[in-house]
């Protein structure tokens, strides 16, 4: 058997071994059709069949209410930053976005251009470090919709409980946290999420939206970036990105063959608590860069005294097999990102080279 490394990438980050067997093994030959499912049309019945049960086990695993659509679109959530905005802000109104971060401001900059963005709350006087309580948030009566980051990916933030919005619906952001733990689809109008941190590869990208938000705007938007129109095709209204689907449905029969979101929830606080375990005991040697009560289950940041050490750590830690502990390139210190199909015994081969490495530095 090939070795296999140990994969803290924060995407497109780890896939379940499993997953990339079943995937090599129908690779050239799809199901005894003498194709590749990639050789397909997606008009067919060979991939509509992996499409609508892509769909289901969405809806299974996620517990997604009636009254709601799963849409598998293009442009990762990146696209999603201008979509949002195009299709639910009309002229005149506000949106309301909560500011926690990297990736919540790309969303606010990309709003700007559409609208008129009210900041709800942000955190910024802590650097980003921790989650606004629920009671912080300022929204403006008869606002669009109240946009927040599920996880922050880069900071290693990450929302414990949603807030209320009352009629005002909510937007997520939980490209790098959907699925690590029960989801109530129901506080939300609109879920977007990227699949390459915790669904499967890059090229497809999840929006959950409540059908009362398809409604089509007012003004001219692109046919491709309207809701609408992928709503109204079952996300066939052009060619979809067929391979991606293909291993998103691959990975969600994984989670459930696990015992599903709530034992993805368990495993994933266990490895949790195991990294954040190892920070905590360092004495001051392993700093958490989050507030305690906003700490990461997917991406564990932390710090050392200096950078030269955390250089140390970063080229000493490649050596011994662990890939993508370096913290991303606008914050520096270190990450490991534990998503879902990160196993445990990779997080335990971590802890363990951390507190080597801290008896031979410390
Ligand atoms: C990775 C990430 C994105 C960007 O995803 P792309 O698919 O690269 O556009 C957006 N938001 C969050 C929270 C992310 O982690």
């Amino acid at each position: 058997m090939e070795s296999r490394a140990y994969n803290f990438n924060a995407g497109p980050a780890a896939l379940p071994l499993e997953v990339l067997r079943q995937a090599q093994e129908q690779f050239v030959d799809f199901e005894g059709t003498g194709m590749s499912l990639m050789e397909m049309s997606h008009r067919g019945k060979t991939y509509e069949g992996v499409h609508y049960e892509t769909e289901k086990l969405l809806r299974e695993l996620l517990s997604i209410p009636d009254g709601y659509k799963v849409l598998f679109l293009q442009g990762g959530a990146s696209t999603q930053f201008a979509m949002v905005p195009m299709n639910l802000l009309s002229p005149g109104r506000k949106a309301a976005y909560v500011h926690t971060g990297a990736w919540a401001a790309k969303a606010i900059k990309e709003a700007k251009m559409f609208g008129d963005v009210t900041i709800a709350a942000t955190t910024e006087a802590d650097g980003f470090m921790r989650i606004p309580a629920a009671s912080e948030l300022a929204v403006p009566e008869g606002a669009a919709y109240v946009h927040l980051t599920s996880n922050e990916t880069i900071g290693g933030t990450q929302w414990q409980a949603y807030p209320d919005t009352g009629s005002v619906p909510l937007v997520g952001d939980l490209s790098s946290d959907i699925l690590c733990r029960p989801l109530n689809v129901s506080q939300f109008g609109l879920i977007y999420a990227g699949a390459q941190k915790n669904l499967g590869p890059s090229g497809v990208t999840i929006v959950i939206i409540r059908e009362d938000l398809l409604a089509p705007p007012a003004h001219a938007v692109p046919t491709m970036l309207q809701y609408a129109t992928h709503a109204k095709s079952d996300s066939l209204y052009n060619t979809p990105p067929t391979f991606a689907v293909y291993m998103v449905n691959l990975v969600l029969k994984w989670v459930k063959s696990k015992g599903g979101a709530e034992a993805m929830e368990r495993i994933n606080q266990e490895k949790a608590q195991l990294l954040y375990g190892a920070i905590d005991r360092s004495g001051g040697f392993y700093r958490g860069c989050s507030s305690l009560d906003s700490r990461s289950i997917m991406n564990v940041t932390f710090r050392m005294e200096n950078e030269e050490l955390e250089k140390r750590f970063v080229k000493e830690s490649e050596e011994a097999g662990f890939v993508g502990l370096k913290g991303h390139r606008d914050v520096g210190g270190l990450r490991a990102s534990i998503y879902n199909a990160v196993p445990a015994d990779s997080v335990r081969a971590l802890v363990e080279f951390m507190d080597e490495f801290k008896r031979r530095n410390g």
